[in-house]
């Protein structure tokens, strides 16, 4: 199979549909309270998709809009932040490349402390808040400081970077079920393992597995799985800035050298790689909205 690799593609970033989203929600929400009326405040853990803003919900939108402080971490592009008014504190409290992350204890800890000032918080996580996104651990510490909480899904990467790479993550005719597995294990000593994914039917969707790409291939590889099997990399899927990259197991390291993919990136093991669909991402662009007052 040839390696092919995508052109970069323009997704237009224009956001002023959104105000029509705010004027309609506004009208049916004529208490819009800012306030938590909570003593203990509240606290709104919301899954904001995997990069294009408007992959947001719009349940997710409202609450952005009646946070009075916002906790968001690296996956969460410029474009989301500024759907959040100004006048929201917005708090980083993720993982730049190469810096330092805030621990996970740290971050729940920083929630719950803020949510007891009688706050309303929204917890603002990349893609789905409970696919790989700790949100037990963050959820337990509300919990535990009878601090009320809620839970916003979000759009994974999965299905997401599936969406704009045109690829169909089941396909009845190669695939009746898809595995959502983490290439970045708790204990580096822990093995995936490897027998069960490469004798897997499973369409597979690495997360986190961007630096592992030789040892994922070279897994499946030698628990059996056939070394023609088609693998892509969708990075920062979803974006303006996505790449799909297109192989095999046996050659995907050699594709890769001199590429630069600077993640996020998922990773798809299976047959239906080969049902992909060529997507007209321009179509998702958004057209000029025209307001026209009653
Ligand atoms: N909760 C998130 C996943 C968090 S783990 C979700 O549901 O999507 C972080 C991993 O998600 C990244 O390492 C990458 O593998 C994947 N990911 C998140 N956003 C992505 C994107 N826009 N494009 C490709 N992969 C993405």
């Amino acid at each position: 199979m040839t390696s092919l690799i995508w052109p970069q593609l323009r997704i237009n970033s224009d956001l002023n549909i959104f105000n029509g989203f705010k004027n309609l929600l506004f009208k049916f929400n004529t208490k819009n309270i800012n306030k938590s009326n909570k003593p203990n405040g509240q606290v709104y853990l919301i899954g904001a998709g995997p990069g294009d803003p408007e992959l947001l919900t719009i349940k997710a939108y409202r609450l952005l809009q009646e946070a009075e402080v916002v906790f968001y971490d690296s996956l969460i592009t410029d474009e989301m932040l500024q759907l959040i008014p100004a006048k929201i504190q917005k708090i980083f409290v993720g993982k730049r490349c190469g810096q330092h992350s805030m621990k996970q204890q740290n971050i729940c800890d920083l929630l719950v402390k803020t949510a007891l000032t009688g706050k309303k918080i929204v917890r603002l996580k990349g893609g789905d808040p409970s696919i790989f996104g700790r949100l037990a651990e963050e959820a337990d510490a509300l919990k535990n400081n009878n601090i009320p909480f809620a839970i916003v899904p979000g759009i994974t990467a999965a299905s997401g970077c599936a969406a704009y790479s045109g690829i169909p993550l089941t396909h009845r005719e190669y695939s009746q079920s898809v595995r959502f597995v983490t290439a970045h294990l708790k204990k580096e000593e822990l093995q995936a393992d490897w027998h069960n994914l490469a004798s897997s039917k499973d369409t597979l969707v690495f997360y986190m597995g961007l630096n592992r790409i030789s040892q994922i291939s070279e897994g499946l590889i030698k628990f059996g799985m056939l070394d023609t099997m088609p693998i892509a990399i969708i990075d920062k899927g979803a974006t303006d800035q996505q790449q799909v990259i297109i192989s095999t197991l046996k050659d995907i390291t050699q594709t890769m050298k001199g590429l630069k993919l600077l993640g996020p990136a998922l990773i798809v093991v299976g047959e239906v790689i080969n049902a992909r669909q060529v997507v007209d991402l321009e179509m998702l662009n958004m057209s000029e909205v025209v307001n026209e007052s009653s």
